[in-house]
């Protein structure tokens, strides 16, 4: 077992007070903190190699690019894709999205159906309902229980021959919900449905294989796995993303331009216009080493300690209620305290030096179902410790008291 207390020292932000108390860090599914070794691999980059990637014959040029695609395959190999080419530098999982979402505009027609779960992130929403008031097509959602639990025998009806893609996240960032997504993908498959998987939340916590998973798209954001943020990855079949046409224009996406016409190159460069966040793509590539040289086993069980002691604790707290409450779930743990607001919460443990996320964190809809404004987040990293989950709820306490 890892040795946690030392892991956390990786961490300078962590050791400073905010408002005169000792920061304790739980927005860990807004944004992750960065280890020591990624910040310094972002001035190493800087200092050392920086110069413009893919066209200069000279060598700083060749070292920027040999790392940028070496961390490329480092990706490549932490997902288990095929081929190295199925990887794609994105500025994060919104881009992802919006990059299949757009490309899918030349595949879907009017009567073709979109499947989203009700559980989606903004960014896992919006560039689909886009897509579909381009073409025709229909957005249906997959709905869920009072658990935060998708239905399956709902997804199951849902599914027809008319599904042309389904997209659900790995994990809620609203509530924390682990999704099946191995037996939702198969039974995508069955209707020859593609399926885009938003891994936003699931990357710090898990090491996805997509070629067990078989999805054909699974997207994550640079930030929330440690790394710098504008990097993201997007994953896709080769298959798929030789039929998607390109997401931007511009150069290195070409083989050949003329007046008359354009020749796209080969992947992984038609989809990446323009000169690319270089020192961001091969940092990503340090924070990816950085998670496995710790390795997600014994994250997972750090993660799951402090989930189940934060859960036990704060249900301790009369009127507080948990939403999101799926036996398969991460160390997200959502709740409000009746007759209270969550922002009003947020704010009061803020002056204790206690960050959380507070509102609706992007997934409006799921708020909806559960007729809430928002909900008080606190999202759990590896690197925090129990004696944290004390102080949050204290605070808890101290806001409840002070608000009633
Ligand atoms: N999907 C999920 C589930 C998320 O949690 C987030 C970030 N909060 C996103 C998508 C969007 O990620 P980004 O803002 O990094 O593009």
């Amino acid at each position: 077992m890892s040795d946690f207390s030392k892991i956390r020292e990786d961490f300078p932000i962590l050791n400073q007070t905010v408002n005169g108390k000792p920061l304790v860090y739980f927005d860990n599914g807004a944004t992750a903190q960065k280890p020591q070794v990624v910040i310094d691999a972002i001035a190493k980059y800087y200092q050392e190699i920086n110069a413009n990637i893919h066209r200069g014959v000279h060598t700083l040029s060749q070292l920027a690019t040999d790392a940028y695609e070496a961390s490329r395959q480092k990706i490549q190999h932490h997902l288990n894709a095929e081929f190295a080419h199925e990887i794609l530098f994105t500025s994060g999982t919104t881009q992802s999205v919006n990059l299949v979402a757009h490309g899918f505009t030349s595949l879907v027609k009017p009567g073709d159906e979109i499947l989203v779960s009700a559980m989606e992130h903004h960014s896992n929403i919006v560039p689909w309902q886009m897509l579909c008031e381009k073409t025709g097509a229909a957005l249906k959602v997959i709905p869920m229980d009072e658990n935060g639990a998708l239905i399956q025998s709902e997804y199951e009806k849902l599914l027809s021959e008319k599904t042309k893609l389904v997209t659900v996240n790995h994990i809620s960032n609203a509530l924390g919900t682990i999704n099946p997504i191995a037996e939702m993908i198969a039974k995508a498959h069955q209707f020859g449905a593609a399926v885009f998987i938003d891994g936003a939340q699931a990357a710090p916590h898990l090491k996805p294989d997509v070629q067990a998973l078989d999805c054909d798209f699974y997207a994550f954001s640079g930030h929330k796995v440690c790394g710098p943020t504008g990097t993201g990855i997007l994953y896709g079949k080769e298959q798929w993303l030789n039929r998607l046409p390109p997401y931007m224009g511009g150069g290195e996406m070409i083989k050949e331009v003329t007046f008359e016409k354009t020749t796209y190159a080969d992947l992984p460069h038609k989809f990446e216009a323009g000169t690319p966040n270089i020192a961001g793509g091969i940092v990503l590539g340090t924070a990816i080493d950085y998670l496995n040289g710790i390795g997600f086993e014994n994250i997972q069980k750090q993660e799951k300690m402090l989930l189940e002691y934060g859960t036990q604790k704060l249900l301790g707290i009369e009127g507080l209620k948990i939403y999101g409450t799926s036996a398969q779930k991460t160390s997200v743990i959502s709740f409000n305290i009746a007759g209270i607001h969550p922002y009003d919460i947020g704010a009061i443990l803020d002056k204790m030096g206690i960050a959380v996320r507070t509102g609706h964190h992007c997934a409006q809809p799921v708020m909806q179902f559960f007729d809430i404004p928002g909900t008080v987040r606190a999202s759990f990293s590896f690197y925090n410790t129990t004696e944290e989950i004390d102080r949050l709820v204290e605070g808890v306490k101290k806001a409840k008291t002070m608000l009633s």
